[in-house]
């Protein structure tokens, strides 16, 4: 069974900040995007972001997004893959070992933006090593697409905790209307 992960959590909320409805978009300006990205410690205080960093974490958002949805349905998304694994790039991960042989996950770059990305690539990895990773997934309810963490046992839920009792008994996915 899957414990607390935070680092699910942030991917969650990185998704999450694309609502469908109401539509809001938490990262819509890059005065916005760079006040999430404090509020998550992703990005130093004095740190903000170019049109173009900006224009890069929507992208990485988007790919985030693709793939849980493709989690959601049991399927592959190799250009979502390919794109989440370019957009990870900006990272520069690297593996970092300290004098007492810690080791650990950095950023080799100094720009600001690529440890934002270095920090989300570090939460995936997390996820993944932790087994939460394929159960970050998209409600799969019409105008929802809530990012959610699947903890049903046999990891098999489309819909956030706030369809899926509405759902369960309905043959598809429109609803009332
Ligand atoms: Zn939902």
């Amino acid at each position: 069974m899957p414990g607390p992960d935070p680092s699910a959590y942030l991917v969650l909320s990185l998704a999450n900040t694309a609502r469908a409805e109401p539509d809001t978009d938490l990262l819509q300006t890059r005065e916005q995007a760079a006040a999430w990205l404090r509020a998550q410690a992703l990005l130093p205080a004095d740190a903000g972001l170019t049109g173009s960093e900006h224009a890069a974490l929507l992208r990485l958002r988007e790919s985030v997004r693709d793939l849980l949805a493709a989690h959601t349905d049991g399927r592959q998304d190799a250009a979502a893959a390919a794109r989440l694994t370019r957009a990870l790039a900006d990272g520069r991960l690297v593996l970092t070992v300290d004098p007492g042989s810690a080791v650990g996950l950095a950023s080799a770059a100094r720009a600001s933006y690529s440890g934002v990305v270095a920090g989300v690539a570090v939460a995936i990895a997390r996820s993944a090593a932790a087994g939460t990773w394929p159960r970050l997934k998209s409600c799969a309810a019409a105008d929802c697409g809530q990012a959610f963490l699947d903890e049903s046992a046999a990891a098999t839920a489309l819909y956030c905790g706030a369809h899926a009792a509405g759902e369960a008994g309905e043959a598809g996915t429109g609803g009332p209307g």
